[in-house]
């Protein structure tokens, strides 16, 4: 894949995201539609739908980590679950504090997303067996940042064989496991004292 595919913008997949209440989750809306298998549980669910400029990243950790599909807090930064996850056990690392540019980041929040996105890399290794990451950052929209004003760095395991044809085919990536059950794993998978 070339980069991360992030395009709130574009028109079905985003309608069907929001008549299915996942707004109220954190994430990062892209171009793709997703098959979910075995169903789409976690999106099922109902739940007061967030207002427009309300952002995700801040109002996430607030909220319980099974609600927000949060896998690990930090003193500065948090990992999540994306909800629009290019594969799964695709994570983002986000500062506390909302700001858009990672020039805006202090020391201390740079110094801990890049140890959490260590640990992510340590703990999806262990729990997934992928072969490898894509790690970056969408800086401004015209980048492809669907969340241009809060900072998050994306992390993408990626297994040999993870590319099919569900996404030429049909604008549809399929995404074998459940979000609910991979925060699960990858919680459990985090080392208890982060640092
Ligand atoms: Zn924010």
């Amino acid at each position: 894949m070339g980069g991360f595919p992030e395009d709130p913008l574009s028109g079905s997949a985003d309608d069907d995201i929001v008549s299915e209440g996942s707004n109220e989750f954190a994430g990062v809306p892209d171009s793709f539609q997703r098959l979910w298998t075995p169903h789409r549980m976690v999106y099922i669910q109902d739940g007061q739908q967030p207002h427009a400029d309300d952002c995700p990243f801040c109002r996430a950790p607030g909220m319980s980590d099974e609600k927000a599909l949060i896998v690990a807090r930090g003193t500065h930064a948090y990992v999540l679950l994306n909800l629009f996850p290019y594969n799964s056990g695709h994570l983002l690392v986000v500062p506390y504090r909302h700001v858009a540019q990672y020039d805006e980041a202090t020391p201390e929040e740079i110094v801990e997303i890049a140890t959490l996105t260590q640990t992510a890399m340590r703990v999806l290794s262990a729990v997934s067996n992928c072969d490898g990451f894509n790690i970056g950052m969408n800086q401004g929209r015209i980048a492809g940042a669907g969340i241009a004003d809060h900072l998050h760095q994306h992390i993408v395991p990626r297994w040999a064989l993870d590319s099919n044809f569900f996404p030429i085919i049909a604008g549809t990536k399929a995404i074998p496991r459940l979000l609910g059950d991979v925060r699960r794993e990858v919680a459990e998978g985090w080392p208890a004292a982060v640092e």
